[in-house]
């Protein structure tokens, strides 16, 4: 099964994602992760990398795919993959659709949490992430059991580069403009599910499950 899940910045979709690969025994692809990874890694294009997200500014397609091929696995595939982050503009759907066709593979299912701008604003505000394993916290949403302190690996939170106010700018701006475009497709293809994501993080996984159940992806 091939899912993708989308939405605005802070709708909970990686959170989601993370539940949904360890349910479903999926393969969890997050571009901003594995960016982050590679920037982390540092050496030239990590340092490459880092000029773009910290800007808020969409990372080249060329280095995405270069990024998606190794992940593109017959191994990853015959397990199921969630694209999390990904695609987030037109030519990397397209991008997608070939490789995974070159495969004998094709998207299932779309699921699209959706959050108004305020919501998001407001969440964004208050996001941390463990600098050691990149766990997620929000201090509205998701507050860790120890403040400032990872419940999943005990690493410190802290605020992510891209989430000075000029970045998180760039970044709804783009969503607005490249990503949002693109659920028309999907709509019109019949596979997309959008969700309130203003609800409990069970409540929207609950949903998710209900949604791939109907659509019979899962038993
Ligand atoms: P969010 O969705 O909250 O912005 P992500 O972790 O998904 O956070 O992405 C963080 C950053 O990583 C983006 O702002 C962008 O710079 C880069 N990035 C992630 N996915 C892609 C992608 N598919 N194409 C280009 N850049 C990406």
């Amino acid at each position: 099964m091939i899912l993708l899940i989308t939405g605005p910045q802070a709708s909970g979709k990686g959170t989601q994602a993370e539940l949904l690969s360890a349910k479903l025994d999926l393969v969890h692809l997050s571009t901003g992760q594995v960016l982050r990874e590679a920037i982390d890694a540092d050496g030239s294009l990590g340092e490459l990398i880092k000029g773009y997200v910290d800007k808020g500014a969409l990372v080249p397609d060329s280095i995405i795919m270069m990024f998606l091929s190794t992940y593109l696995t017959p191994e990853n595939l015959a397990k199921g993959i969630i694209f999390d982050g990904f695609p987030r503009i037109e030519p990397q759907l397209n991008l997608l659709e070939e490789t995974l066709a070159e495969k004998k593979a094709k998207i299932d299912r779309v699921i699209f949490i959706d959050l108004s701008e305020q919501v998001v604003l407001d969440r964004l505000m208050g996001r941390l992430i463990c600098d050691k394993c990149g766990a997620n916290f929000n201090l509205k949403t998701l507050p860790p059991k120890e403040p400032g302190i990872c419940d999943r690996c005990g690493g410190k939170l802290i605020r992510r580069s891209d989430e000075g106010s000029e970045a998180i700018k760039n970044r709804l701006k783009i969503y607005e403009q490249n990503t949002r475009p693109l659920f028309k497709i999907y709509k019109e293809r019949g596979i997309l599910e959008k969700l309130d994501g203003d609800r409990s993080i069970e409540v929207i996984f609950e949903d998710i499950i209900a949604r791939l159940k109907k659509a019979g992806l899962v038993t």
